[in-house]
């Protein structure tokens, strides 16, 4: 009997880390031997070109959709035939953008597709996606100051840390850390710390530029204190600044407007001030020309920009928008396009970070996809139980790969 047959699926409402309800779905393969569960997480800056997340924002109309019409279709399938379950889910949409059963009830259900298969193999999933062979690990990207959608503070989404000097996963961790604390103590020497944002990161009382000279500063002493290189990072997300009827990037905490040139000119001058090794949508998400003229050594990635949509991705590969890519299963809904995604970029040596939503749950996948799909990054915070879920499960990951095999992965520059 073919283990990976699916017998029974069960779907329910659960909260997000913000409070919101999302999708959790249970597969169970092989007369209950193999289960896989999985929940999809929710954005608070969409991309404007992403799949709808639940049908007119109601979870339990995809839930319905799931009862009713998925979970008959399903059952009797084979959960190892990703492409096929894949390939049903947006058939029984019918829509290109997951607009009648919701993009998150597919993500989840395809995730628990593949964690039900690999689980029937008794395998981890990022063995099932990846092989053997696979056996990178991924740098973790952590969010360390945060404002932008996820809290009332800095203009710029997302300040974060990167050790790229780190020989292993517990140094990652423990960099980020370290990281973490100091700019803690930072903004609070100034009076300028407000709090927590979505992600567990620190609200500042800053300017966009004041924020980044401060973790600028943090992450340098950090490095020269640790022996490990940690360097500054950011996630722009510049779509939620952009006024398309002004056309104007407006930084209203910092009481600037800034043009297309002047975006450009502000970006470059941060990476060249600050050492920022990575910069996420520092321009509007319809804007692939101006992505292309950031000519700088710094990894400069598209989020909004792809919303991990193979088309658009061949779009910024064409035009030289960027050379890193960010991936976001429930972006674009299933597994089968998140590694057509992937694989897309990796053959134009476009960097694969794979990310977290602001709104997450305890769900730990992502982790496993990073390995798999040997992303040299993963974007998913710093502290907060829903993002060291993830983390925690690279430091498992690590451990069963061992000392031998565990490796970090090759940053591009
Ligand atoms: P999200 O965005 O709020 O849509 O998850 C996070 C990001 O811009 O990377
Ligand atoms: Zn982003």
């Amino acid at each position: 009997m073919n283990p990976t047959i699916i017998e029974d699926i069960k779907a329910r409402k659960i909260l997000d880390s913000r409070g919101n309800w999302t999708i959790e779905v249970d597969v169970v393969t092989r007369m209950g031997m193999g289960f896989g569960s999985a929940a999809a997480p929710s954005g608070a800056s969409t991309g404007e070109h992403e799949v709808t997340a639940f049908p007119d924002g109601d979870v339990d109309k995809s839930l319905i959709e799931i009862e009713e019409i998925i979970i008959p279709e399903l059952i009797g399938r084979d959960s190892a035939e990703q492409d096929i379950i894949d390939s049903i889910l947006k058939e029984i949409d019918g829509t290109p953008s997951f607009s009648n059963i919701g993009g998150n009830a597919a993500t989840a259900i395809s995730l628990a597709c593949a964690k039900a298969a690999a689980s029937s193999y008794d395998m981890p999933l990022y063995q099932y996606l990846g092989g053997t062979m696979m056996t990178q690990l991924p740098f973790p990207l952590g969010n360390i100051i945060g404002g932008g959608a996820h809290a009332v503070g800095t203009d710029i989404q997302e300040f974060l840390a990167l050790p790229v000097g780190a020989g292993d996963m517990e140094t990652c961790l423990r960099t980020n850390i370290l990281v973490y604390r100091k700019v803690k103590e930072k903004l609070r020497a100034k009076g300028k710390l407000c709090g927590k944002g979505d992600e567990g990161a620190w609200v500042a009382d800053l300017k966009s530029e004041e924020a980044l000279a401060l973790l600028a500063e943090a992450c340098s002493e950090v490095s020269g204190e640790s022996d490990v290189e940690v360097r500054p990072c950011l996630d722009v997300a510049a779509s939620e600044l952009w006024d398309g009827k002004k056309k104007r990037y407006v930084y209203r905490r910092d009481r600037v407007e800034r043009t297309r040139e002047e975006q450009i000119e502000f970006i470059e001058g941060l990476i060249d001030e600050y050492g920022v090794y990575y910069v996420e949508d520092p321009l509007e998400e319809n804007d692939f020309e101006g992505f292309s003229k950031i000519r700088k050594k710094a990894l400069i990635c598209g989020d909004d920009l792809y919303t991990t949509n193979v088309e658009r991705i061949k779009k910024g590969i064409k035009e030289g928008s960027t050379n890193a890519v960010l991936i976001k299963v429930n972006q674009i809904g299933t597994l089968t396009d998140t590694y057509c995604a992937v694989r897309t970029a990796k053959e134009s040596n476009q960097v694969p970070v794979i990310s977290h939503r602001s709104g997450e749950t305890t769900d730990e996948s992502i982790a496993h996809l990073a390995v798999g799909y040997g992303c040299p990054i993963i974007k998913t915070g710093t502290v907060s139980g829903e993002r060291i879920a993830k983390l925690n499960e690279l430091l498992r990951i690590s451990e069963e790969l061992g000392a031998e095999r565990a490796k970090m992965a090759k940053l591009p520059i």
